[in-house]
């Protein structure tokens, strides 16, 4: 799978490299899926929700730039997997807070976390739409979910110099977008059109929306 992942482009750096050859993704997968758990595709892991595909999370990792002793937040724990390879990253010197609307979801990602040696990650029930205060400011924030726009929460919560990666757009299909802080200016990158599970919440999309 990394083999791939590398002659794709998708994985550039030897952070990425090695976080994703150590991360075993089948450890996040429920018990039916576990045999695809090394191709590249994402899959069902309940609640209607899904687990990115491996290049999806190679993409977010290289494009925000992580480096060991960062503190990152993620919003959309889902399985945890990316979580897992974002700890893998920023190392024992680094943190990471993820947040999951649906309790079940957080749960076995917990499970799955410990099982797989990620103490340094810790998996919060909530909406993540507005990020989470009290552990700011972060230097990545990873949104993995399609927001309808940039949740100003998560900007203020960033911190100077800080990198946020977010698909932007409708409900059927986003542009990964990078955002970068300097002061008071902020810098916009589009990195290309995404398919996401929707980012609910306050200051994401109204449940409502997906009934159409
Ligand atoms: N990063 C995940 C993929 C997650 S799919 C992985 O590696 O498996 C996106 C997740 O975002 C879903 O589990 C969904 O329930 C969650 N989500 C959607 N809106 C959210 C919100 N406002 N706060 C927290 N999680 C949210």
């Amino acid at each position: 799978m990394v083999a791939s992942l590398k002659a794709r482009g998708y994985i550039r750096s030897p952070e990425v490299e090695r976080a994703m050859s150590i991360v075993p993704r089948h450890l996040f997968l429920p018990a039916d899926v576990r045999g695809e758990a090394y191709s590249d595709t994402p899959l069902s892991i309940g609640e209607g929700q899904t687990i990115s595909a491996p290049h999806m999370v190679a993409m977010m990792a290289e494009a925000l730039e992580l480096r060991p002793g960062h503190k990152v937040l993620e919003i959309g724990t889902g399985s945890g997997y990316n979580a897992a390879v974002m700890a893998e990253v920023v190392g024992k010197e680094g943190s990471t807070i993820t947040i999951e609307r649906h309790a079940s979801l957080a749960e076995k990602a917990r499970i799955a976390l410990r099982e797989a040696g990620y103490d340094n990650v810790s998996v919060m029930t909530g909406d993540g739409s507005i990020g989470h205060e009290e552990g700011a400011p972060y230097d990545r924030i990873a949104v993995t979910c399609g927001a309808p726009s940039i949740p100003r929460p998560l900007m203020d919560q960033l911190k100077d110099g800080g990198l946020l990666v977010i698909p932007v757009g409708g409900l059927s299909y986003q542009s990964l977008l990078r955002v970068r802080k300097m002061g008071q200016n902020i810098s916009t990158e589009d990195l290309g059109s995404v398919v996401f599970v929707p980012l609910l919440g306050e200051k994401g999309h109204r449940p409502s929306d997906q009934v159409r």
